[in-house]
């Protein structure tokens, strides 16, 4: 169903205080700071192994040195974390977002938000990047968006590697996607020439791939209006250019469209939803029992990536039948800003629309998320890498948090939790930054780290139980991260008067 009814809506802290265990002399400390996370317990999650009374010291950048119990760091300048009682994991991925940036605002159809006063200083993308980082969520791969959003995540993207906007590391996709009438069942005629932005030939399809990297995008995001050729020649292009392929299964049922054999023949690195394929288990408007078993086969063989992103399909679900946006977590409503709370309520969220229940293979929405719940434990017990996403901000999903609920939910489904974590984090960056190391809390890793308070191997909502993140290198303790957000709070509320300054428009 979400192929369908998705929406394409489109500074260095200050180290903390902590006592000085262990820390003597040596090392000086350089621009981003250097750190030692003392005495705690380290989970590397690219085995199962688990590290006590390990001493981690974090300088430029990277995970220097972890050492034994006992051992004495010569640390001059670092500052000292008490790590005592706490887990140090590697820091989480949302495989799935769509960020809607300041751009996304201006370019908002609804005048009264395009014409919202968001000053210079880019408080609105800060807040979000924030949010990120208060729930653990030191990456983000974004699947597209409208041009101006995109262009700005780029931007964001080399500010935060910089250090100058603290976030999440972005990996920016760019989708490509056909004109729906070129996979119409009534063929031909009405179909658009081709564009680079909706190419409906080869040769365009590849062209789009081209400019997606002259242009600095990190991955391709294929989409499911793509004609047969033109989504063969974009999985092509994005290979040939070093570029991974994550996004939807093409359309079936038409002339024109890449039938499941042609799509398994010619195949994404990975599979943006395991809803898409449910779309290609049903039979009629059924689904197959059957066809799950042929389908997380033939994912398997191919080798092929999943991002099940079940709490979507959840919300989505829970939407339709309580007719209303599901509750969110703890106090993260407080993290929905102004304009994103606009698009979650009607009319702006379709998912409440009279027209979302009156389509066809509506009575088969909630069946739906238990086949893809299934679907996805057969991946899992067939070794298909899974990532954690989440489609945020979709209504009912907040940045950062959501990344918590899809953990949850790849456990229930019985993934062991360190598998969870693996997911969240190892099966990420082996996607979307295989270049850049494992992921993985070892010497010369990136310290894209959580601190957390609580053993996550024991339960996986204590991974919500968040002492302070590493983000780029840097140490941000919870307090800092929740003191930056308050003080954007005065922001928010500002945008949210100028909203209800002009309730006609919306
Ligand atoms: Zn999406």
């Amino acid at each position: 169903m979400i192929a369908y009814l998705l929406a394409l809506t489109l500074g260095a802290a200050q180290p903390s205080q902590a006592s000085q265990t262990g820390a003597t002399a040596a090392v000086p400390t350089q621009a981003a700071g250097a750190w030692l996370v003392s005495d705690v317990t380290v989970i590397p999650a690219d085995t199962d192994e688990v590290l006590p009374h390990r001493s981690v010291l974090i300088r430029d950048g990277r995970i220097v040195r972890i050492l034994a119990p006992g051992a004495k760091a010569k640390v001059r300048g670092a500052t000292v974390i008490d790590g005592r009682g706490k887990y140090l994991v590697p820091g989480f991925v949302d495989a799935h977002v769509h960020i809607a940036t300041e751009g996304a605002i201006r370019d908002s159809k609804n005048p009264a938000i395009a014409a919202l006063e968001l000053g210079q200083a880019h408080e609105y993308d800060r807040q979000v990047m924030l949010a990120f980082l208060k729930a653990g969520v030191t990456g983000a791969a974004n699947l597209g968006g409208g041009a101006r959003s995109d262009e700005d995540l780029l931007w964001l993207r080399e500010e935060i590697a910089a250090g100058r906007i603290a976030g999440p590391q972005l990996y920016v996709g760019k989708r490509i996607n056909g004109p729906r009438a070129a996979v119409a069942p009534q063929p031909a005629a009405a179909v658009p020439a081709s564009k680079p932005d909706a190419p409906t030939t080869a040769a365009d399809g590849a062209a789009a791939v081209r400019q997606a990297r002259e242009r600095g995008y990190d991955f391709i995001k294929p989409y499911q209006f793509l004609n047969r050729q033109t989504y063969r020649a974009v999985v092509e292009e994005a290979r040939r250019q070093g570029m991974i392929t994550t996004g939807h299964l093409p359309e079936l049922g038409c002339a024109s469209c890449a039938d499941r054999d042609f799509a398994f023949a010619h195949p994404m690195d990975n599979i943006a939803h395991s809803e898409e394929l449910t779309r290609f288990a049903r039979i009629g408007s059924d689904l197959s029992p059957r066809d799950l078993e042929a389908l997380a086969d033939a994912v398997a063989e191919r080798k092929i990536a999943v991002t099940p992103t079940l709490v979507t399909l959840k919300t989505i679900v829970g939407m339709y039948v309580q007719r209303a946006v599901p509750p969110v977590p703890g106090d993260w409503a407080m993290r929905v800003d102004p304009v994103t709370r606009l698009d979650w309520t009607p009319p702006a969220n379709r998912y409440l629309s009279q027209a979302f229940r009156d389509q066809d293979g509506a009575d088969t929405f909630s069946a739906g998320y238990d086949f893809a719940r299934v679907l996805t434990r057969q991946l899992w017990k067939r070794g298909v890498p899974l990532t954690v996403g989440t489609d945020a901000s979709l209504p009912g999903l907040v940045f950062g948090v959501s990344v918590q609920q899809e953990m949850i939910e790849l456990r229930e489904i019985g993934l062991r939790p360190i598998e969870v974590l693996r997911a969240a984090s190892i099966n990420a960056h082996r996607l979307f930054d295989p270049q850049a190391g494992s992921g993985a809390v070892r010497e010369g890793g990136r310290a894209n780290l959580v601190l957390l308070d609580a053993d996550p191997l024991a339960d996986i909502h204590n991974v919500a139980k968040i002492a302070g993140v590493f983000a780029q290198g840097r140490w941000l303790p919870m307090a800092e991260i929740d003191r930056r957000l308050e003080a954007g709070r005065a922001f928010e509320q500002g945008l949210s008067r100028q909203i209800q300054a002009h309730p006609a428009d919306h």
